[in-house]
């Protein structure tokens, strides 16, 4: 085991653990739940029977099934690790079959959205604590995933007001021993930093991984072949899973338009300072930026390595 995950736990923090969808974030959870003695059982949960056969032939789970009503019985932990536009519909499946006391919890890069979609379909005693692990890579499916995935990362915890505290600390001690950083707070703030972090980035590089995709007729090929000048690490992150991301921007309308919004009026500032030869402007900003990627990486959140160092560590 790699020491970066710390030793396995002598008793587990759940018994029984049912991951809902087990793609890239569903099956690294419970890699890293197996290596760590996180849970006594993991249940896996998927819409697909060949997911199912990867899971069993990758043995990353102790049961796999398709039927969610029979995978959440009994379970102390579950979490929704599916597309955020299946949520209301796997909830509203899930609910009647729910122990009292079980945590339900889930990954879904909104948060606001998810809360409205799944609150009102979950029993009474049943603790609602959603999350969401900021980590990922732009691959989908269970053998995508790896264990330290959310390893010096965070996890934000959005739990609804009265949330029960103690159903709080399981599920932070649950992502700590992961190795993630735990940090607390609204889902409407999580939507709006997270707007700004992640998802107006990702449009950005959808938008200009298709202007150039129209261009590539002009050009002739030549936007792949001199693809190393920027455009490449744009095609990375364009290169996500378009269903994750058309929920993701479906779901957090309001906070990607308000900083859409902010982001044009900046773009034709740069726009100005470039029409009228304005150097000391853009100077000024690409040297703050560049602090910016200093920052990230003295804290940890990146690596200077070629790359960005993004191989798998397992
Ligand atoms: P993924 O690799 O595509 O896995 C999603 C899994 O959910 C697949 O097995 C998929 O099955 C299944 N699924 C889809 N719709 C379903 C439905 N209606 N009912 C049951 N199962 C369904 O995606 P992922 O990257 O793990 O993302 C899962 C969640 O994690 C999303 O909510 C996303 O917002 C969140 N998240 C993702 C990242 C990231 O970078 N990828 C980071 C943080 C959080 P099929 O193969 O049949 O579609």
């Amino acid at each position: 085991m790699p020491e970066r995950l710390g030793p396995a736990r002598a008793t587990p923090l759940f018994e029984r653990l049912a991951i809902v969808g087990f793609g890239l974030i569903g099956s690294s959870i419970a890699r890293a739940v197996k290596r760590l003695n996180l849970a006594r059982a993991i249940v896996a949960i998927d819409r697909e029977e060949p997911v199912l056969e990867r899971v069993r032939a990758l043995g990353l789970a102790d049961e796999g099934m398709t039927d969610i009503v029979a995978g959440v019985r009994g379970a102390d932990l579950v979490i929704l690790c599916v597309p955020v536009g299946a949520y209301a519909a796997v909830t509203r499946a899930m609910a009647a079959a729910l122990s009292a006391g079980a945590i339900v919890s889930d990954v879904g890069s909104v948060k606001g959205a998810v809360i409205a979609e799944m609150q009102p379909h979950l029993p009474k005693g049943v603790h609602f604590i959603p999350a969401h692990p900021v980590a990922g890579t732009e691959h989908s499916g269970p053998d995508a995933g790896f264990a330290t995935l959310f390893h010096n990362r965070w996890c934000i915890l959005t739990p609804p007001d009265g949330a029960d505290e103690g159903a709080v600390e399981k599920v932070r001690a649950f992502w700590a021993a992961m190795g993630a950083n735990v940090e607390v707070m609204s889902a409407q703030h999580h939507d709006l930093v997270l707007a700004i972090t992640s998802h107006v980035p990702h449009l950005i590089a959808y938008n200009i991984v298709g202007t150039a995709a129209d261009l590539e007729e002009v050009t002739q090929g030549e936007v792949i072949k001199f693809s190393a000048g920027g455009f490449r690490d744009f095609t990375r992150i364009a290169a996500s899973d378009p269903t994750m991301w058309r929920d993701v921007f479906l779901n957090n309308k309001e906070a990607v338009l308000e900083m859409l919004g902010r982001f044009n009026e900046d773009l034709a500032s740069l726009q100005r300072a470039i029409r009228w030869g304005d150097g000391e402007a853009l100077f000024n900003l690409f040297t703050r930026t560049r602090a910016i990627r200093r920052g990230i990486i003295s804290v940890g959140q990146e690596t200077p390595e070629p790359d960005f160092g993004r191989r798998r560590e397992e």
